[in-house]
């Protein structure tokens, strides 16, 4: 397809070199509460390693809590979190975010920094990595992204779109077992979503485990693995995409898929 500037973007899977090994995820009986107010109350969910579990349901479900908690950006006041069996919950939140990838709506870029600055800074941070080699890691991720042109952009000076795919490299190029997405097309404009969604198909092919959050139904019943529709800080129904889409159990659920669609 094109992408936004009008240049082929690639609709296959990035390139071997970021072949993944994705984590087998483990959530189990998570409660999360803001003082009083449970956010969260006994969410379950078992993702197998290099799938993709799209996450739905209807504003403050909890859905980015939920994300929140897996990378440890919220603690959770009870149940667990498993990544390979092993729970997160007693692990260094930095060292966690090492294998926990995370990519927002507002795309979370230094503004100050170009798009290769921004991928750069965090292998050189986060992996502590000498200049030259983060260098050319950023390099190979921005091109995967169809950005081989824009690596000395500012954020302002790229679309929507462009920010968010930086957002994705620079997730990307520290490796992750696990990335998170939480509505990474929703501040997009209606233009610039089919690229981004393209690119994060894609990505389901390089074997991390993905959990998205979106309001993008077409995505999610075209690639999830899995699909979770949460209410009111419970996991309501989940199940493959068929039978969330086209069997839906609940009223809730169907109401809200009335809704959407
Ligand atoms: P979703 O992403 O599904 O819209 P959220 O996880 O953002 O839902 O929010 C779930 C609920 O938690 C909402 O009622 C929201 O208002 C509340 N909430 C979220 N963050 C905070 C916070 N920092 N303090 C208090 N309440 C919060
Ligand atoms: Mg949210």
């Amino acid at each position: 397809g094109l992408d936004e500037a009008g240049t082929v973007m690639p609709e296959r899977a990035i390139s071997p070199s970021a072949k993944l090994k994705g984590a087998a995820l483990d959530v189990v009986a998570l409660d999360m509460a803001y003082g009083d107010f449970k956010v969260l109350r006994g969410v379950s969910l078992k993702a197998e390693a290099g799938t993709i579990t799209c996450v739905i349901g209807p504003s403050g479900s909890g859905k980015s809590t939920l994300l929140r908690c897996l990378n440890r950006l919220a603690e959770p006041v009870a149940g667990d979190i498993r990544l390979d069996g092993k729970s997160i919950l007693r692990t260094r939140a930095d060292l966690l975010r090492r294998r926990v990838g995370m990519v927002f709506q507002q795309f979370n870029l230094f503004p100050d920094h170009t798009a290769i600055g921004n991928v750069q800074l965090a292998l050189r941070k986060v992996q502590g990595l000498p200049a030259a080699e983060a260098k050319r890691i950023a390099e190979e991720r921005l091109a995967e992204v169809g950005l081989a042109g824009r690596m000395s952009h500012r954020p302002i000076d790229l679309s929507g779109g462009q920010q968010q795919r930086v957002a994705i490299a620079r997730a990307l190029a520290l490796k992750p077992e696990l990335m998170l997405f939480d509505e990474v097309t929703s501040a997009l404009d209606p233009e610039l979503v089919k690229g981004v969604l393209n690119l994060m198909a894609g990505l389901g092919k390089s074997g991390m485990t993905m959990v998205v959050v979106t309001h993008e139904m077409n995505f999610a019943r075209r690639v999830a693995d899995q699909v979770v529709f949460m209410d009111e800080g419970k996991v309501v129904e989940a199940g493959p995409p068929e039978a969330i889409f086209g069997n839906p159990q609940s009223l809730r659920l169907q109401r809200f898929l009335s809704e959407m669609l």
